[in-house]
């Protein structure tokens, strides 16, 4: 896949995750790679408002971060956590938004280190998962505006959990990722789903 095509695609994507709610205003952020040796890998620029995305703001940044084609703007300082999970998960596309469920549940169980979540259907969803009987585990990592700590922190939950779909930041959103656009998109609905699911139970019963 080259510049162009990529912007098309995480156009159309940002703009349809816009639609529903999950990339508001200027939030969020989508990557795919374009090649590996050397790492190049398209990004949507800083600042963009998602609801009037176009093609022109989807920039090529290098292993660094740093622009090297496309685009007017910068690259989002989220960049270097789109490194991180391109590296660390052997991703080959990231997907970041800032949902509401994401965010309230990320705040809500910062305290356990993260969000556990089981016995859904929607869960089969998630590459590699066969069953609704999984246990699928988000951590959520401290927000911080320092990137690289944040992209260090990143890094050893990886070591330590090779089997995540997705990361949390509290009050903050969410990280997920996939093989390929197709894969990474597909977890942002999985993931969206299931935790405005497990939100909206766990309000008909606060425990
Ligand atoms: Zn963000």
């Amino acid at each position: 896949m080259n510049l162009a095509e990529a912007a098309e695609e995480l156009v159309r994507l940002g703009t349809d995750f816009h639609r529903r709610g999950w990339m508001l205003g200027t939030s969020g952020n989508l990557s795919i790679v374009l090649s590996r040796n050397p790492l190049r890998v398209a990004i949507t620029a800083s600042s963009i408002d998602k609801g009037r995305m176009h093609p022109g703001q989807i920039l090529e940044v290098d292993a660094q971060g740093k622009a090297v084609q496309g685009a007017e703007g910068r690259p989002s300082a989220e960049t270097l956590l789109h490194l991180e999970v391109i590296r660390s998960a052997g991703a080959e596309a990231v997907m970041h938004t800032h949902s509401v469920w994401g965010t309230i549940l990320s705040d809500y169980h910062r305290s356990r280190g993260g969000l556990a979540i089981e016995g859904y259907e929607m869960l089969k969803g998630l590459e590699g998962i066969q069953t609704h009987e999984h246990r699928e585990w988000i951590p959520v990592m401290e927000n911080r505006q320092d990137m690289a700590a944040l992209a260090a922190e990143a890094r050893s939950i990886f070591a330590k959990q090779p089997q995540i779909h997705g990361l949390l930041v509290r009050r903050h959103g969410m990280y997920t990722w996939g093989k390929d656009l197709q894969t990474a998109a597909r977890h942002v609905e999985i993931l969206e789903f299931l935790m405005e699911a497990v939100g909206r139970r766990q309000l008909m019963e606060p425990t």
